[in-house]
């Protein structure tokens, strides 16, 4: 058996096309579409690569889009500071603080001031603890994508196995408690777990780790859905994943490829959760 590929590059694109009626709503509804700034500082090129492909996409949709490129130098009062003006700016749905920020900052001072309403990363710990209460929540945008991708195949977790390994507070914790809220029975892995005991038995297994191939083609168990969300670049700048991909092709129901899955998924759940925040029941009503 050969397993079905989960294309999140044509699943990415579908969604962001669903979106685009969304946004006409929101702009006819108050004169001014969905807006995202997002807040760079110092001059880390992947962080480029990533913010550059943010706003092009923010643009593409019609949103209103700004980046604030901030010089590495920026001290933590400065960044609060641009922090509040977002927060306080009515035309700003969304604010991204694109980490990974310069030493000299705390990055969770920074997370923690801004408005719970417009953290569209979902990482505010407000937003956190509600996404784990089972309460309406920005949800952060890589596990949300991998939850989409579940729903495109029509995979219902409730009642099933899931095997979250990794336990960061951007994929695996968040990712755990979205399938938790979709009643399935989760395990999450680590690095002093029985990693392979686990996955052979589960029947979803979402792999964030950043070790590529760590988890093994003969664990898998046959028919299951195998979500990569590991990018790890290799010495010749080749981007593999978590899993090993060949070998667990054979025995999966389901599988993402790297690249191609759930990377091209972050950035339309980023896109969404800023139509979310836009909306009356997380926005500025409640402020
Ligand atoms: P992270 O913060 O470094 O967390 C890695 C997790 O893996 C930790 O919980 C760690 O366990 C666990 N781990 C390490 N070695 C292990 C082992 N041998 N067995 C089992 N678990 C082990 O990483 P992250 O930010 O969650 O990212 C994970 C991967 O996803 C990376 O490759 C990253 O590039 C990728 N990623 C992709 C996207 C996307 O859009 N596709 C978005 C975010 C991240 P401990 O807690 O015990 O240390």
């Amino acid at each position: 058996m050969s397993a079905s590929l989960i294309d999140g590059k044509a699943l990415a694109a579908k969604v962001k096309s669903q979106l685009v009626e969304s946004v006409a709503q929101v702009k006819a509804e108050r004169g001014f579409p969905p807006g995202i700034a997002v807040v760079r500082v110092g001059e880390d090129p992947a962080s480029k690569i990533y913010v550059t492909s943010k706003k092009k996409t923010a643009e593409e949709l019609g949103f209103g889009s700004w980046e604030h490129a901030l010089p590495a130098t920026t001290t933590q009062a400065e960044l609060l500071d641009w922090v509040r003006r977002l927060n306080a700016d009515p035309k700003v749905d969304g604010i991204l603080v694109q980490l990974p920020l310069p030493k000299h900052i705390d990055s969770n001072a920074v997370l923690l001031a801004i408005d719970p309403a417009k953290d569209v990363d979902g990482f505010h710990p407000c937003n956190a603890g509600s996404l784990f209460q089972g309460r309406p929540a920005l949800a952060p945008c890589t596990p949300s994508g991998v939850m989409r991708m579940l729903e495109e195949i029509s995979f219902s977790p409730a009642g099933k196995k899931a095997v979250v390994v990794g336990r960061s507070n951007i994929v695996g914790r968040p990712m755990a408690a979205l399938l938790i809220n979709a009643s399935a029975t989760v395990t999450v892995c680590h690095s002093k777990s029985d990693v392979a005991h686990e996955v052979r038995q589960a029947d979803v297994v979402v792999a964030a780790v950043g070790i590529s191939g760590l988890i093994k083609g003969e664990w898998v168990k046959p028919g299951s859905v195998v979500i990569d969300v590991g990018m790890n670049r290799g010495p010749d700048g080749k981007l593999s994943g978590d899993v090993e991909f060949a070998a667990a092709k054979e025995r999966a129901g389901w599988i993402t490829p790297v690249p191609g899955g759930v990377g091209p998924m972050t950035i339309a759940m980023l896109m969404s959760n800023t139509v979310q925040a836009a909306g009356p029941n997380c926005g500025r009503a409640k402020r």
